[in-house]
């Protein structure tokens, strides 16, 4: 069995985080691919929308999509969420299963700085998706260059430590852009799913200008 874990703020979700699910998960054959959205993300200041929000967002957004599932485990903790806590509960949970971590080639860049990143490899592969103009740090580059030297098993059939770089369809949607923009009243449309858009109006979301 091979579980999909995909961590972020999705604050909110958009299709640069959607598209690149789908296309994961039929590529790795996933049995799920867990979006895990935090709770307070831990290199970061606190999200724009609430916990619930976020949770209702990305709920509304996968709706019934196939081998795509929405996992609160992180954003019900009431301290910073650490990837490495999160691996450990789900490999204590299925401990036959394969772990491949999904991460955009901007969060891989700053891999160095997360709480015990050695901790992350040892409990799981990792997927680095390529993103419009995200590229590699010093450290990212040598990580991947040691780890693509050891010639080590493949990422589907090693079950820790395997990094490998995917490419996805290139979206340059970033929830930054999305929020900013609806803080100065300019439409989003077409860069979420339509559910999500309507539930950012509903609720009044993003309209502080940040
Ligand atoms: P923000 O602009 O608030 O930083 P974001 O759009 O980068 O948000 P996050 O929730 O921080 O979204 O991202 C979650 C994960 O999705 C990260 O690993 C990030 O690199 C990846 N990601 C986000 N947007 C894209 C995109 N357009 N293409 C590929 N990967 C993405």
């Amino acid at each position: 069995m091979r579980i999909g874990l995909f961590g972020g703020t999705f604050d909110p979700v958009h299709y640069g985080h959607l598209r690149p699910a789908v296309e994961m998960a039929e590529r790795y054959a996933l049995s799920t691919l867990y979006m895990l959205p935090n709770h307070r993300p831990a290199h970061r200041g606190p999200a724009a929308a609430s916990t619930d929000s976020r949770i209702d967002m990305l709920e509304m957004a996968l709706g019934d999509a196939p081998h795509l599932a929405v996992d609160g485990r992180e954003a019900l903790r009431d301290r910073p969420s650490y990837t490495v806590d999160t691996l450990r509960e789900v490999h204590a949970e299925q401990p036959e299963a394969t772990l491949l971590f999904f991460m955009g080639m901007d969060a891989f860049a700053a891999f160095d700085t997360w709480h015990d990143w050695e901790g992350v490899l040892a409990l799981a592969n990792l997927v680095i998706v390529n993103r419009p103009e995200a590229e590699h740090s010093d450290f990212s580059a040598g990580l991947l260059a040691r780890q693509q030297a050891n010639c080590g098993p493949d990422i589907v059939t090693g079950n820790s430590g395997v990094i490998e770089i995917c490419d996805v369809t290139q979206l340059a949607i970033s929830a930054t852009d999305i929020r900013r923009r609806i803080a100065r009243n300019l439409s989003v449309r077409f860069l979420l799913p339509e559910p999500v858009l309507e539930y950012i109006g509903q609720n009044s979301l993003y309209r502080e200008s940040q």
